[in-house]
């Protein structure tokens, strides 16, 4: 029997990328149920294409079609790359409901990571990690005994990795958006520039592998190969390595703990990939990083807060409103003024998130 996807975010670049792939495997999978932002049109060709059944616009459907599309009783395998925290319910409905939750939309970990890791207990569902850095974790703790203990998450630095600190105040849009390495959405580019997105992958760590924030580091790595470092008790440290390109860990997170031969991938070269570097973070130039560590240290709604905050800095940034050096002026503004609950109901995360983003949007305006 082929096992049934679900795919929330079609036409976003994680959900074409997830097409591509999928449909190299026709022989394992098939694709139940597709939703999209407001792309109705390239939402009705995906559905045509892959014989999904169930495809709807949150746009005309309304965000209940998300929880719909997750808890399809065909689909064994819910591939989430919802962008932002609109993601959440449909990522806990599908974990109760006992099924895989293939994650590309971190910020549901980061607002409510505690939720999330108990929905998955409670229901014997399935988390996988899509982001590469975590894809990477996973693949070398598979089959290795429980002895993690530190993991050094890679950052390519994104496009002013080198720049000096006066002129990052004022990096442009077109700027922010030109990323050396990876070919992503908007708003996860320009948190790869900020670094803000390295901060929500710790915190999306932290809560994946169990490990205290201290041994979750970070190393700038420029060419992006080395997806992620994990120690493990005895000092051994293991690496996955791979040329920059989201649909190996895609695959990985439909096929874990198999791999399967996969036509689209490009073999590596460790020749053609070039002399491999690592630099420390510019921490006080990048001051992002620091603050979502800062919140997922801090617990509770902090984390909520950090995430709610930068997608209305970014969005702000995006929209010309204010300038790229703000961003994380936002985010600290926020965080300050903050009262921090716990985040153990989704009542506290949604409104921790509502009252966010109502700062951070006064903030910006
Ligand atoms: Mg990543």
């Amino acid at each position: 029997m082929k096992t049934g996807v679900v795919i929330l975010g079609s036409t976003g670049s994680i959900g074409r990328s997830t097409l591509r792939v999928l449909a190299r495997h026709t022989d394992r999978f098939r694709v139940v149920a597709l939703t999209a932002h407001h792309s109705a049109d390239e939402l009705d060709t995906q559905a045509r294409e892959t014989g999904a059944s169930f495809a709807q616009t949150v746009k005309e459907a309304g965000a209940e079609c998300l929880v719909e599309a997750a808890t399809h009783p065909d689909a064994q395998i819910v591939v989430n790359a919802v962008v932002g925290s609109a993601g959440l319910p449909a990522t806990l409905a599908a974990l109760r409901a006992g099924k895989r939750v293939a994650l590309a939309n971190k910020e549901t970990l980061v607002m409510a990571g505690e939720l999330v890791m108990c929905a998955a207990r409670e229901g014997q569902g399935e988390l996988i990690p899509v982001d590469s850095e975590h894809s990477a974790v996973l693949q070398c703790v598979t089959g290795q005994t429980r002895a993690l203990k530190r993991l050094i998450l890679t950052a390519s630095g994104g496009p002013f990795r080198d720049w000096p600190a006066e002129r990052l105040a004022r990096a442009t849009v077109d700027q922010a958006l030109n990323h050396p390495t990876w070919r992503m959405g908007r708003k996860i580019t320009v948190d790869s520039a900020t670094l803000a997105n390295k901060a929500l992958e710790v915190i999306e760590a932290h809560h994946l592998f169990g490990l205290e924030y201290d041994n979750v580091q970070v190393v700038v790595h420029p060419q992006s190969i080395v997806h992620a470092f994990v120690e493990f008790a005895d000092g051994s440290v293991l690496a996955q390595l791979s040329f920059p390109n989201m649909e190996l860990p895609i695959l990985y997170a439909l096929t874990h703990p198999e791999r399967v031969a996969d036509a689209g991938v490009t073999r590596f070269d460790p020749v053609a990939a070039g002399p491999l570097t690592f630099e420390p973070v510019r921490g006080t130039d990048f001051p992002a990083l620091a603050l979502g560590v800062g919140a997922g240290k801090a617990g509770g709604t902090a984390p909520a807060v950090f995430n709610a905050a930068n997608e209305v800095a970014v969005q702000a940034f995006l929209d010309r409103r204010i300038p790229f050096g703000r961003i994380p002026t936002v985010i600290e503004q926020a965080l300050a003024s903050h009262r921090v609950q716990r985040g153990d109901t989704v009542e506290a995360v949604v409104e921790a998130d509502r009252w966010a983003r109502e700062t951070a949007g006064a903030a910006c305006s």
